[in-house]
């Protein structure tokens, strides 16, 4: 049974998310002003491959309190990486972006 692809407004916020804090974080971290860094870019399809298959569609919430582990072991490595780091950056980049992330994982 071929999955369903996830087009719900959730999910491109979510992969809009995940995308500016790779960024963040291979501008800060690897000097990539443009484009990403290729481990970094790989990182990043594999997160939005993940988010476009996400089992919850829609109805998900944010990626770290989800209780399914869809990553594998390695790429939830990395991403836990950028995330500890991009994370707190957000609220001085993209504020709306990181206030809009707290309350839904605080809901
Ligand atoms: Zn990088």
């Amino acid at each position: 049974m071929p999955r369903e692809v996830n087009v719900g407004p959730k999910i491109r916020y979510e992969k809009s998310t995940v995308t500016r804090m790779i960024k963040l974080y291979c501008t800060k971290n690897h000097g990539y002003k443009k484009e990403l860094c290729e481990d970094c870019q790989k990182i990043h399809d594999y997160a939005q491959i993940r988010l476009t298959y996400c089992r919850f569609g829609d109805d998900k919430t944010t990626c770290q309190k989800c209780t399914v582990h869809c990553y594998s072991k390695n790429m939830r490595e990395k991403i836990r990486v950028i995330m500890r780091y991009s994370g707190p950056r957000m609220i001085i980049y993209h504020p709306l972006f990181a206030i809009r992330h707290m309350i839904k994982n605080h809901r």
